[in-house]
C-alpha cells in the first residue's frame, strides 16, 4: 500500500462521521469551542421519556396560544408576502415566514410540542429545522437529530451557537416532541448595559438538556452575541427555515411579576 494513501485512509473516519460546522468563527467565551465547531462533541442519546411527549393540558393560568383550532394568537412576523401559518390537521405548519405571538412574554414557563413530518430529507442544518425564540430573540433550536447530525450548538435543544444540549433525546421524524422551556429574561441597567443575563432550563421529552443555562446575549449565526436592551415582554417567535415543521399545543405560563 502506498505510504501516501495510508494517512488519507486514516482521516476517512473522521471525515465520515464529523458534523458540519464552521472553523471561521470566534470563540464563545468561557469555552474552547469556535461558534458552530464541528469539533465540539455531540450530544450524548439519551432515552426520550415518551409520556412526556404527549399533549400536556395547559395548566390553569396558562395562555394558551395554541390549541388545535385557531391560529388567531398569531402573525407573520416579516417576510416578503407575511402569512399566518397554515392550520392543519390540528397542527400549524410552518410557511413562508417566522410567526410571532401578538402577546408579549418574559419569564415563564413555554410548552411547545413540534414535529418533523416523517419523510423529510434532512442534512445538517437543512431539511428540519426551526425555533423557539424567547422574547423573539433567544432561540432555542428546533431540529432533527435523531438520524441526522449538525455542529452541537445548532442541534435540537441547543441554545443556538452558544450551548449544546446535554443530551440529544430526539425521537424520529413523524413523532411528536416536546419542549418544557423555564425562561427567566435578561435584565438592564438604566445605560442599557445587561444587569443579569438571561436563564434557561429545557426539557426536551422528559430529558434536562439545558440547565439554568446562562444565555450569552441574543442568538445569532457565526457571531458572538452581544445583548441589547428591550422591552419585558416581547413576543414568542417561531421560526421558518424553510421547512414545513410542525407544531402544536402552545401555551404560556407567565411567572409572576418580579420573579427572577
Ligand atoms: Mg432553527
Amino acid at each position: 500500500m502506498s505510504r501516501f494513501l495510508l494517512p488519507a485512509l486514516y482521516l476517512l473516519p473522521l471525515v465520515a462521521i464529523g458534523a458540519e460546522g464552521f472553523t471561521d468563527t470566534p470563540i464563545l467565551p468561557g469555552t474552547q469551542w469556535r461558534v458552530h465547531d464541528p469539533a465540539r462533541p455531540q450530544p450524548p442519546k439519551a432515552e426520550a421519556a415518551k409520556a412526556m411527549c404527549q399533549t400536556t393540558p395547559a395548566p390553569a393560568g396558562a395562555t394558551v396560544l395554541f390549541d388545535g383550532k385557531s391560529v388567531d394568537a398569531w402573525e407573520p412576523a416579516g417576510g416578503k408576502k407575511p402569512q399566518v401559518w397554515e392550520l392543519k390537521d390540528g397542527t400549524m405548519v410552518a410557511r413562508s415566514n417566522d410567526l410571532k405571538s401578538k402577546q408579549g412574554f418574559g419569564s415563564g414557563h413555554y410548552h411547545v410540542e413540534w414535529r418533523i413530518p416523517a419523510g423529510r430529507v434532512v442534512k445538517g442544518q437543512s431539511g428540519g429545522n426551526s425555533g423557539v425564540f424567547l422574547m423573539g430573540k433567544y432561540e432555542i433550536q428546533v431540529m432533527e437529530g435523531f438520524a441526522n447530525t449538525t455542529y452541537a450548538d445548532g442541534s435540537a435543544g441547543a441554545v443556538y451557537g452558544q450551548t449544546p444540549p446535554a443530551f440529544n433525546a430526539c425521537l424520529p421524524q413523524g413523532e411528536w416532541q416536546s419542549y418544557d422551556i423555564t425562561f427567566v429574561a435578561p435584565t438592564f441597567n438604566a445605560d442599557g448595559s445587561v444587569a443579569t443575563k438571561a436563564r434557561v432550563t429545557v426539557v426536551h421529552n422528559g430529558v434536562t438538556v439545558q440547565d439554568g443555562t446562562e444565555i450569552l446575549g441574543p442568538t445569532v449565526w457565526r457571531k458572538l452575541p452581544a445583548y441589547a436592551t428591550h422591552a419585558d415582554k416581547l413576543p414568542l417567535h417561531l421560526q421558518f427555515h424553510g421547512d414545513p415543521i410542525e407544531f402544536r399545543n402552545i401555551w404560556v405560563r407567565e411567572a409572576a411579576a418580579g420573579a427572577k
